[in-house]
């Protein structure tokens, strides 16, 4: 656990000056600026709500910052009657964004772990996902936090996280490549060592025959 500690601390804002939550009006003023860059008009009728409609989106987009992915993990279950085998939710749909163009990653996880004595609800596997996904992103990192959260709090035998994700950075500008999606995983414990372990699970997620 004491590894866990420096890594919250830097997934939470702390109260530094360049860190102080900006005022909605500035937010919202921010986005007037941006639309006048573009050429049009913040005034007229059909933009004037826009500044405060993206104000809520991006509060959605970016929920994730106001929960803590190792208070959902906590709760867990000890009555399993010895239960050691590989427990996988599949196809978790996730919307994230970018951190280097805040334009959005669309994408799935699959979660496995093998416990050692205790499991936690099924549910909160998904919302640790969530946690992670509503927050300025890059795939690569994302995949790094869930497993590690996991493999951290739940101490199993082995954890497994494969992500696949289209980024609308790639796909709608720059070099526009519509279909092509990036795989990432982290594998640890039994799932790192264990050859059949990580086998079975690319398997299930359609990585491997
Ligand atoms: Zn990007």
């Amino acid at each position: 656990m004491t590894a866990l500690v420096p890594m919250i601390e830097q997934l939470r804002c702390s109260n530094t000056p360049e860190c102080a939550k900006p005022r909605r009006t500035e937010v919202e003023a921010a986005l007037r600026t941006l639309i006048r860059w573009t050429g049009d008009d913040p005034d007229r009728p059909g933009l004037r709500e826009t500044p405060a409609r993206v104000t809520r989106a991006f509060e959605e987009y970016c929920a994730g910052y106001a929960q803590d992915p190792v208070h959902i993990l906590q709760k867990t279950f000890e009555e399993i009657d010895g239960y050691d085998e590989m427990i996988i939710l599949r196809g978790i749909r996730f919307e994230s964004h970018c951190e280097h163009h805040l334009a959005p990653i669309i994408g799935r996880a699959w979660v496995a772990y093998v416990p050692n004595g205790r499991v936690v609800g099924i549910s909160k596997l998904a919302r640790v996902v969530e946690a992670f996904a509503r927050r300025l992103q890059i795939q690569e990192k994302m995949t790094a936090q869930i497993a590690n959260t996991i493999n951290d709090v739940l101490e199993p035998q082995g954890v497994g996280i494969i992500i696949k994700a289209t980024h609308h950075c790639m796909t709608t500008r720059g070099v526009h490549k519509p279909d092509t999606d990036l795989v990432t995983s982290r594998m640890l414990g039994c799932f790192r060592e264990n050859p059949l372990t990580r086998q079975e699970f690319l398997a299930m997620a359609g990585l491997a025959p």
